[in-house]
């Protein structure tokens, strides 16, 4: 056995619990879908919460999602556990008892390097990007194993480290330890079923020696994201007089994954942005630091104010064309493309979708003002800047050009200074533009989380939270509408009510928390063994109800002979032991003296009073 075996089996490692381990266990089993997890996952509001703000993070949106049936969809099974495991344990370890080691910078600077990778993997798509987040998040969870495993030794391995940190913490680490957070954080992930292909990375990306992979390579790439997002992490982290060189450095590193230097700076400043903003969320430490868009200019560059501008330019006159051109390529940065009569230039138009137009009035085939019109018809030609351009200035065609739609009416013969006044505005209305699409962004981000404040209210008022199954009140309103929908199709509906045998006796001999794992293991049992169109509900302390569509007294009975049996056969931790336990149960069947579903369900519990009476353990119709 080896050192990190042993250390698996004695000690107490990091383990999440709670729904994060139950979406870890509902993800082993073979035929779980979608659905499922969805139902698991939305009994925790503060999962249900990041993993949908999680779903909605990012450049890649089109459509906000709202509900978590979407965010699990959106982000695939094996995303969606690899979450909430993470989440699962940022919420369990946030303190211990290693005094060395602090627990709050360690999530802040795991966090960071969380949404680092989740940024780079949108950039360079080798993965998902949400699968990225969780790599990052986690790389350095071996150190926090080995604080949480030994509090004691990890604090002398840390207090050795500062004394001296020209070794580094993996080499003080297995003085102390025998072994160290990158070999034990590898085994935790492989357990947590992290795939290979991100924990090998994960466990060399520390180490500087060029690896013997391909440049090239899928993992060559993740272990240069891991190394940005761990130095972009100790940025976040570092004192003020280290930032700017940390920032240098890691601009100069990043340009190896094809992140230009002056894209570098706002790509740091987004990060920090985002980082602080999940810190809020998550109740994490993070850090204000100054914006690094600056430091990608050079000192002698005069800074560019306006961003550049797509500008057609049509004019059937070649002369004066190429001299509107020339005042272009003078103002600098701009792209700018010609066309030689209307036609053209609707067409180009359509293709480049430019900022600004510049247009001759007399266009030949179609001209200036019929150009402007046919732009405006159209959605994306209404925020294009369209400016008219005559020979001559003539009241008239004033008119016409305002008429048209245009923005602004000049003289062909325009000065420079005139022309920068000219796209000095159109600038402003791009800006204005971005900002007002920002805002929609905002606004649709605001009318998400409200969506799934108000899902959350609504399924906490449905949904038992011990159990996770549907409650009393839930119940009673799908059995309203199965009755309905009986009535309404003719064919029958059956209920069945489920009392566990003597109860109250385990909660007696082996204490009420015993009580809940029994009641959960029972509604595991239940709604694993009942069929997909069957509803399972929790209606009462040990109490539940069954609603089954379609179905007569023959054949729920035989289903609930299955459902007794299964349970009867689970092994369930009691104490010391592991044993099943056994349950009564009353089957009743909707018929034409059935009143309504309050009569229906008290027919079933005559029932259960009958298999009770019978000595308990099996099922009884009335
Ligand atoms: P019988 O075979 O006749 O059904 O016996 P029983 O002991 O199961 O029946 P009884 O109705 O007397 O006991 C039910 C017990 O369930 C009493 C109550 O303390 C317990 N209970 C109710 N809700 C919960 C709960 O949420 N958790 C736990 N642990 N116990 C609960
Ligand atoms: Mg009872
Ligand atoms: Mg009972």
């Amino acid at each position: 056995m080896t050192q990190v075996e042993q250390l698996e089996m004695s000690i107490q490692l990091p383990t999440p619990k709670g729904v994060a381990l139950a979406v870890l266990e509902l993800t082993q089993r073979e035929n779980v879908t979608l659905a499922e997890i969805a139902r698991v996952v939305q009994t925790d509001p503060a999962l249900s919460g990041r993993l949908i703000k999680l779903a909605n993070t990012g450049t890649r949106i089109t459509r906000p999602v709202v509900s978590i049936q979407e965010a699990v969809v959106r982000q695939g099974m094996a995303t969606v556990r690899q979450l909430a495991l993470g989440f699962s344990l940022l919420d369990q370890y946030r303190s211990g008892d290693c005094k060395a080691f602090d627990y709050q910078a360690y999530w802040s600077h795991s966090l960071l390097m969380g949404l680092t990778m989740q940024a780079l993997g949108e950039r360079i798509r080798i993965a998902a990007a949400d699968e990225m987040f969780i790599c990052g998040l986690l790389a350095q969870v071996g150190q926090l194993a080995l604080a949480t495993a030994y509090p004691d030794e990890y604090n002398a391995v840390l207090t050795d480290y500062r004394a001296d940190s020209l070794q580094p913490l993996a080499a003080h680490e297995r003085i102390h330890l025998e072994t160290d957070h990158t070999e034990l954080g590898n085994v935790l992930m492989g357990n947590w079923g992290i795939p290979r292909a991100f924990t090998s990375p994960i466990a060399q990306y520390e180490t500087p020696a060029p690896t013997h992979l391909p440049h090239d390579s899928r993992s060559a790439s993740f272990t240069l994201m891991l190394r940005l997002s761990h130095r972009l992490a100790d940025l976040g982290m570092a004192e003020a007089d280290n930032r700017t060189r940390l920032a240098k450095e890691w601009m100069s590193l990043a340009t190896e994954l094809d992140i230009p230097l002056e894209a570098s700076g706002i790509f740091i400043d987004e990060l920090m942005a985002s980082w602080r903003d999940w810190g809020k969320l998550l109740n994490i430490p993070t850090a204000s630091l100054p914006h690094f868009t600056e430091p990608t200019q050079r000192a002698d560059e005069p800074a560019v104010k306006h961003s550049p501008l797509r500008i057609m330019v049509a004019d059937g006159n070649p002369l004066t064309r190429r001299r509107t051109m020339g005042l272009l390529v003078e103002e600098g940065g701009h792209f700018v493309y010609p066309a030689e009569d209307g036609n053209a230039a609707l067409a180009l138009a359509m293709e480049v979708l430019p900022h600004v137009i510049i247009a001759h009035y007399n266009l030949p085939r179609l001209n200036g003002p019929d150009l402007c019109q046919a732009l405006r018809a159209t959605n994306e030609g209404q925020c294009m800047h369209i400016l008219l351009m005559a020979d001559d200035h003539d009241e008239e065609h004033l008119v016409s050009a305002y008429e048209a739609g245009a923005d602004a009416y000049t003289p062909s013969a325009i000065s420079a200074i005139g022309l920068r006044a000219r796209l000095h505005s159109a600038q402003r209305l791009v800006q204005l533009q971005n900002s007002w699409s920002k805002d929609r962004a905002q606004l649709r981000q605001t009318a998400a989380e409200l969506a799934v404040a108000n899902r959350r209210l609504a399924n906490a008022a449905l949904t038992d939270l011990l159990t996770g199954l549907p409650n009393r009140r839930s119940a009673m309103d799908q059995l309203a509408q199965a009755w309905s929908a009986a009535t309404r199709s003719g064919s029958p509906l059956a209920v069945m009510v489920i009392d566990i045998d003597h109860f109250k006796q385990i909660n007696d001999t082996y204490g009420h928390a015993s009580g809940d794992i029994v009641l959960r293991e029972a509604a595991n049992s239940l709604r694993a063994s009942a069929r997909r169109e069957d509803s399972v509900c929790r209606i009462g302390g040990e109490e539940f109800l069954v609603i089954c569509p379609n179905t007569d007294l023959n054949s729920a009975k035989q289903s609930a002979e299955r459902l007794r049996a299964n349970l009867e056969a689970r092994r369930i931790p009691i104490g010391e032991i592991e044993r099943g336990i056994t349950t009564s149960i009353g089957v009743a069947v909707r018929d034409t003296g059935t009143a309504d579903i309050d009569a229906l369900v008290s027919t079933a519990d005559q029932a259960l009073y009958r298999a009770k009476q019978a000595g308990r353990n099996q099922v009884c119709t009335p």
